[in-house]
């Protein structure tokens, strides 16, 4: 640790500690499962929304050590960002091309994710202003009906190769709307269509498998798979064992701890009413940092191999936890509790948020102290 992260943590609220090293390990897993098939299929990292919160700029060059070479993110602006410190490999994004953004594609040596024909158009154009070939990614929307080549524009794309002279495509992609859900017919039918249109545009590369879609086979997995949510932990596999490893952990400290008699209330709006003489610690973190007002008494932190109820409503900068149960020594102010970690993961966070998991890790908070480790796993 460094001098200023350790200033940093010493007086920190709360400290979320990534693993680098885990992020790492499941990026080989999931890369090793698509070369199960035989087939040479490669692996990048959809490193949006800050990698889910994990630290983009950080995680990004971590990956690319460990031989991960193609990158999505949703904004250009992330993409700029990664590029500062991701200076070689191919940065696509995700959320296309705005009109007028393309000189900033061409400067960073960015690749826009083309979502339709006007799209595509503009950035032929840009090549040929600047009379050189640009790279560009093309997305069919096979089901999810949001962004993406509609059918009729696929078609007049593979009816007429001459729409992308000057462009070097990159990539065809799609994205599955349910691949959680392995049973789901949807699945079939968008790598139905998907099919059919990569056979029309032989040669180029294609990618279809977000993270759980890498887990429905190897009919899914193309040349190129696209986890994001795998990589940081969160389970592909809904309802199974998680087959990943955790990646952060997130401890806040106890500012204070009072005694209550029974039949006090904690918090704003009386939310929660002490059954008899309590114990009551006030951690330091609050749904400004992501930890969200749906975790009304419904989750709990982990105290030294103790499972401790969140009490009450909770606020913008504060939880209050119930410690009645431990030893007193062990919950003073101070201490630091397990919010998130492994006895609590995003995964459960978020089924007691009435959320999942996604959301839970892109909310995690900025106000954190962040620590950056690198443990060695397994291959
Ligand atoms: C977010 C995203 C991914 C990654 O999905 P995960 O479920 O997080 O693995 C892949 N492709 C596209 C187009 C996305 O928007």
């Amino acid at each position: 640790m460094s001098p200023q992260t350790d200033q940093a943590t010493r007086r920190a609220g709360a400290i979320l500690t990534v693993d680098l090293g885990a992020i790492a390990a499941n990026w080989r897993g999931l890369r090793d499962a698509g070369r199960a098939d035989g087939k040479p299929v490669d692996c990048a990292a959809v490193l949006k929304a800050d990698a889910y919160g994990t630290g983009a700029t950080i995680v990004g060059p971590r990956l690319a050590r460990e031989g991960c070479r193609q990158f999505f993110v949703a904004h250009i602006e992330e993409a700029i960002a990664l590029r500062g410190v991701v200076p070689e490999h191919p940065i696509y994004v995700l959320n296309g091309l705005l009109p007028g953004s393309e000189p900033d594609f061409a400067e960073y040596g960015l690749t826009p994710v083309l979502n339709h024909l006007g799209q595509l158009n503009a950035w032929r154009a840009a090549a040929q202003r600047y009379n050189r070939p640009l790279d560009a990614v093309i997305h069919i929307d096979t089901g999810m009906h949001r962004l993406g080549f509609s059918p009729e524009e696929a078609q007049a794309l593979a009816s007429d190769r001459g729409r992308l002279r000057g462009l070097r495509l990159a990539l065809l992609m799609s994205h599955l709307v349910v691949s959680e859900d392995p049973a789901n017919p949807i699945n079939g039918e968008q790598l139905s269509r998907f099919r059919s249109f990569v056979r029309t545009m032989p040669g180029a590369p294609a990618s279809l498998a977000n993270s759980s879609g890498i887990f429905l086979g190897p009919d899914y997995h193309f040349d190129l798979l696209r986890p994001g949510a795998a990589l940081y932990g969160i389970n592909p596999l809904p309802g199974q064992p998680n087959p990943m490893l955790t990646t952060v952990t997130l401890h806040a400290r106890i500012l204070q701890v009072r005694r209550i008699d029974a039949l006090q209330t904690v918090g704003y709006g009386a939310a929660w009413r002490s059954a008899r003489p309590s114990r009551v610690a006030t951690i330091a973190l609050g749904y400004a940092d992501g930890y969200f007002r749906t975790l009304i008494n419904r989750t709990h932190v982990h105290l030294g191999g103790h499972k401790v109820p969140v009490i009450g409503r909770i606020s913008m900068d504060l939880v209050t936890v119930d410690v009645t149960d431990v030893p007193e020594p062990e919950s003073q102010t101070g201490a630091l509790v397990e919010v998130l970690g492994p006895h609590l993961t995003a995964d459960d966070l978020a089924e007691h948020a009435r959320t999942n998991a996604y959301e839970v890790m892109t909310a995690l908070g900025r106000r954190y102290a962040r620590v950056y480790t690198d443990t060695e796993h397994a291959p």
